[in-house]
């Protein structure tokens, strides 16, 4: 269905079912952790115990297996549960390829789990496609790409990774929590496996945590993470997915909002005298611009990056000034958020990748306010900060 129509029609109806009992146009939450068998004992209805599925789970999986253009999905507890999901198919002796400005949560899981369970983590710039292939070898199984990544928003060329990757047999991941599927779809481009933070842009309204994996096909990689999720328990609670449902329905009208602020805030911000640089890939002096044109033409999304001139004071001062952004962690929700990124408790520096912060950057989710009012209130945070 999401292949006949646009991404506005295919998000409002993908997994959409009208409730048979009831004809309820809202689809009803089933909180229940068991379903009834038939006197033969089989499960006619497909549902026998919620760990192992459940019809606001099987909804969700659907909607966004259509969205992604997948074969199959798997909806968890939260993204970092997805991102393990998808890590549990690497074996002992086997090897992945990282960035050195991976997702902090996913660089944690790698150096306090994985490594501990034998497998081997090789770090490079993603975005250098001669650094990964030089990094391939007879071990590598997995490459892991965020893109746009945190808290540069650098973009990684998914189809160039993917024909380096793909003739050695090895998996192309991407995290692409920054993008979802209204401006970039990684399984289009060859990869594997697309995984997201349903927390951020997908459920959209900062109350709700979720994660996602969407796969190109129904092998192995999806079995292995299908296992994971129900052995483990990363299943999510039948109101959350429903809430990330939701938020689905609603996904391809609010990216492109947070896109073209956040395109604005960027302009606006490149050329104010305060500001030292903007990292945003919808600039063309973005050195991941062309790639994004091509990759994310519909928009960069709503992440962007600042470092101010003035140092950490400078930073600092600069969020302590803003009156409609929110001085807050994470992204992706309807009201605009900024983060002195060096001083935040979720930022562990350089967790073994190796990647120190600078220390003067701002970090921007921006939402879907009006830009203008957005922009004055960056405006005057800038400004003040200065005044004699
Ligand atoms: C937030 C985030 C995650 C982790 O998601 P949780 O729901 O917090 O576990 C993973 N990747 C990216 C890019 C994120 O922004």
């Amino acid at each position: 269905m999401a292949e006949r129509y646009h991404p506005e029609t295919a998000a409002v109806h993908a997994g959409r079912v009208i409730d048979p009992g009831t004809g309820a146009v809202a689809p009803p939450i089933h909180l229940s952790t068991t379903f009834e068998r038939d006197p033969d004992g089989s499960y006619p209805r497909g549902y026998s115990y919620s760990t192992f599925d459940n019809p606001n789970r099987a909804w969700l999986e659907d909607a966004i297996t259509q969205l992604e253009g997948g074969a199959a999905a798997i909806a968890t507890s939260s993204g970092m549960a997805a991102i393990a999901a998808v890590l549990s198919a690497l074996k002992p002796g086997e090897r992945v390829i990282v960035s050195y400005d991976l997702f902090q949560g996913t660089a944690r899981l790698l150096n306090d789990q994985l490594r501990q369970w034998g497998i081997a983590v090789d770090v490079v710039d993603v975005t250098r496609l001669d650094e990964v292939a030089a990094a391939i070898s007879p071990q590598t199984r997995m490459i892991w790409i965020d893109t746009p990544s945190n808290p540069l928003i650098r973009v990684t060329d998914i189809a160039g990774v993917v024909a380096l990757a793909r003739p050695k047999g090895v998996r192309v991941a991407v995290d692409s929590t920054f993008a979802t599927f209204v401006l970039q779809r990684p399984l289009d481009h060859g990869a594997d496996v697309a995984v997201y933070a349903a927390t951020k842009y997908i459920a959209g309204h900062s109350d709700v945590v979720n994660g996602l994996a969407v796969f190109r096909e129904k092998g192995a990689l999806y079995e292995r993470a299908r296992a994971f999720q129900i052995n483990v328990g990363l299943t999510p609670s039948p109101f959350d997915c429903w809430m990330v449902h939701r938020g689905l329905r609603t996904l391809p009208h609010r990216m492109r909002v947070h896109s073209r602020n956040a395109q604005a805030v960027s302009e606006f911000l490149e050329g104010h005298p305060r500001v030292a640089r903007v990292y945003y890939p919808g600039l063309g002096s973005n050195e991941g611009w062309q790639i994004a044109r091509r990759q994310m033409p519909a928009g960069c999304g709503g992440m962007l990056s600042a470092s101010v001139k003035g140092g950490r004071a400078a930073a600092i001062g600069t969020v302590a000034r803003v009156k409609l952004f929110t001085r807050a962690a994470s992204l992706g929700g309807v009201e605009s958020l900024i983060e002195h990124r060096a001083s935040s408790p979720i930022q562990t520096r350089g967790q073994g990748t190796g990647f120190t912060l600078p220390d003067d950057l701002l970090r921007l989710s921006v939402g879907i306010e009006h830009a203008d009012d957005l922009i004055a209130d960056l405006d005057q945070a800038l400004d003040g900060n200065w005044a004699p």
